[in-house]
């Protein structure tokens, strides 16, 4: 018998974390246990520029479901000194993403899809649609505000690069009204806000797509059937500098260096845990 609730939702952040280690998993999902400890040094600075992340994300949001420009310009301009990271994202984003309000867009969607015994979900920070075009392109946006713009072959290995183009292929017609959408339809690009200009692209497929489906599903399978003492702990050590848990595993307590954190995936991957699925309107198929 699984040791998972019944009505357990995956989402990309938690099947990275039992990718990136059985423990973290079964701690953060099945036992939901917040452990308080430092996930990057120095704190202060981290601490800010995670309020900062999550108010960047607000901030397009609010332009893209329109809000004018010139509004929230005037606030940026009146942010103190703590804001300037927000501030040249904001003007980054405003002369490079190449996103402008309205047309056919879902912006801080939720898509959810049956998946095996379980449920997959996956919140979108902008799902984007042209009902003109030939070939009817459906992009997905990811806003990153890491310092570092991580690698495409680390990029792609990402849970989030899998989970999002295949539900969306499952589940976007609900959305789009475009109709059941192929892989091919579909783009993934993560823009980042401190490399405006190099953001990164996926393609996807029909081959990309049938590979993720038996990744994600024979992933599902294997933590479906885990039992208590299956969730070991990581043999690759490095993953627990940024890992709250790291003093409750015995795996050191000073956390690791901002510097040294790749993405602000792991950050990512916190706000994904304390998401409450059940108060967002969800559009299920
Ligand atoms: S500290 Fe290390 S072993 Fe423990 S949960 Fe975190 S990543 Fe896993």
């Amino acid at each position: 018998m699984t040791l998972l609730p019944l009505d357990f939702q995956f989402s990309q952040g938690s099947l990275q974390d039992y990718v990136d280690c059985r423990r973290r998993f079964q701690l953060r999902y099945l036992d939901q246990l917040a452990w308080p400890a430092v996930e990057a040094e120095p704190l202060l600075e981290h601490e800010q520029r995670m309020r900062s992340g999550a108010e960047f994300h607000r901030l397009i949001q609010r332009y893209l479901l329109g809000v004018p420009e010139k509004r929230l310009s005037t606030m940026m301009d009146s942010l103190g000194p703590e804001g300037s990271d927000l501030k040249r994202w904001w003007g980054n984003f405003l002369q490079f993403a190449n996103v402008t309000p309205g047309g056919n867009t879902l912006v801080e969607g939720v898509l959810s899809a049956q998946f095996g015994s379980f449920r997959l979900l996956a919140k979108y920070d902008l799902i984007s649609w042209d009902m003109d075009e030939p070939d009817r392109r459906v992009t997905i946006y990811d806003w990153k505000t890491s310092r570092q713009r991580p690698n495409r072959d680390w990029l792609a290995e990402r849970l989030q690069t899998k989970v999002y183009p295949y539900l969306l292929v499952q589940a976007g017609e609900q959305v789009t009204g475009l109709g059941k959408l192929s892989p091919e339809q579909i783009e993934m690009v993560y823009w980042f806000a401190e490399h405006p200009q190099e953001p990164q692209r996926f393609s996807y497929s029909d081959e990309q797509y049938q590979q993720d489906h038996d990744f994600l599903a024979g992933l599902v399978d294997e933590v479906g059937s885990l039992k208590e003492g299956d969730f070991h702990l990581t043999a690759d050590e490095s993953r627990c500098k940024f890992c709250t848990y790291r003093s409750l595993c015995d795996r050191g307590t000073a956390a690791g260096s901002i510097d040294q954190v790749e993405s602000d995936l792991e950050v990512e991957t916190e706000q994904d845990f304390d998401l409450d699925f059940d108060q967002i309107a969800e559009i299920e198929f």
